[in-house]
């Protein structure tokens, strides 16, 4: 019996591998062709200023919209675009259409704002990405100041010395760095001093349930004031709920990026919202 048992569940999990397999083969093959028949898109996420609910900060993140189907979450097909080498074109699809986007901005009057672009490790470890950056800047002769790339802890620790390298790079391009995902990895406090960052983004999963849990209180109070020491300024993800807003406004917390005051929005939306200049009024929020 006991063998029949086993064979059953070998034979179990070898199917389902083999769907697993299939399922990700078939992604790749429409992600490349999604790439070449102009799919991707990029959404904005606005920061919102907790200080004067202004909006000068924003996150790029791409959607995918098949001509048929549902869409697809970047979180099931950019671990694909990696495995494949399809990251590349999807890095550099996203990174030109930011920087149209922000040429647009510009020409009717925009100032002051920065948009921040996710990297992935792949990306982070391309000896050329910084040559292609700074070629994308030139073409579309924009400053670097308008450009955040987001990056996680585990990048950085891979090769502390050549991520060093490619930070000063950005730098010397005008272009401000930030810690995604912050908590989540294994963080050495010795590299953020030492290395050149300009924000740190408070993972989701500490602000899920920061009113009720006082150890994600203790968590996200020390990365707050951990990171004011280090004259770097935070961003706080997956705001969902007023209070959290409060509580965060209170510890003097920059940013807040979350459900609560928007979600993703398309570019038209994302253009009102800027052209309006609108601030919410921080009465609202108490
Ligand atoms: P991320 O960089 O940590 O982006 C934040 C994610 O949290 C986004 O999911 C955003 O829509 C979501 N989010 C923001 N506020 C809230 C909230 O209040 N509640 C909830 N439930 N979610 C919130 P999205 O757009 O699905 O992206 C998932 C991940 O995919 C990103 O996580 C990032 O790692 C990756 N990604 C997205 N766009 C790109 C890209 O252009 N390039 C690369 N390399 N990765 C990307
Ligand atoms: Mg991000
Ligand atoms: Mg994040
Ligand atoms: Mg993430």
């Amino acid at each position: 019996h006991a063998k029949q048992n086993g064979r059953c569940s070998f034979e179990f999990f070898n199917t389902s591998l083999e769907r697993i397999a299939q399922y990700q083969l078939d992604l790749e093959n429409k992600l490349r062709h999604a790439i070449g028949n102009n799919e991707l898109t990029v959404f904005y996420q606005p920061q919102v200023s907790t200080t004067d609910m202004s909006i000068s900060r924003m996150e790029a993140l791409v959607r995918w919209y098949p001509q048929q189907g549902e869409a697809i979450s970047p979180a099931d097909f950019i671990p694909v675009a990696e495995r494949s080498g399809l990251i590349d074109s999807v890095g550099e699809v996203v990174l030109r259409k930011v920087c149209a986007q922000i040429i647009t901005w510009l020409n009717m009057g925009v100032k002051d704002f920065c948009v921040s672009v996710n990297l992935s490790a792949q990306q982070f470890s391309d000896v050329t990405l910084v040559e292609k950056i700074s070629q994308c800047l030139t073409e579309h002769q924009i400053s670097g100041k308008y450009l955040e790339f987001e990056i996680t802890e585990s990048m950085l620790l891979s090769d502390l010395e050549k991520a060093t390298g490619v930070l000063n790079q950005l730098r010397e391009l005008n272009i401000s760095v930030a810690i995604d995902d912050f908590g989540t990895g294994y963080s050495s406090l010795k590299y953020l001093q030492k290395l050149p960052l300009d924000i740190i983004k408070i993972d989701r999963s500490f602000i899920l349930e920061l009113e009720q849990n006082p150890n994600e209180q203790s968590i996200v109070n020390a990365i707050i004031s951990l990171a004011h020491s280090l004259n770097l300024r935070i961003v706080a993800e997956g705001v969902e709920n007023p209070n959290v807003v409060s509580y965060l406004q209170d510890r003097h917390c920059e940013y807040i990026q979350g459900f609560y005051f928007y979600k993703p929005l398309d570019k038209q939306k994302m253009t009102d919202l800027l052209i309006s200049g609108e601030k919410l009024s921080l009465i609202n929020h108490r």
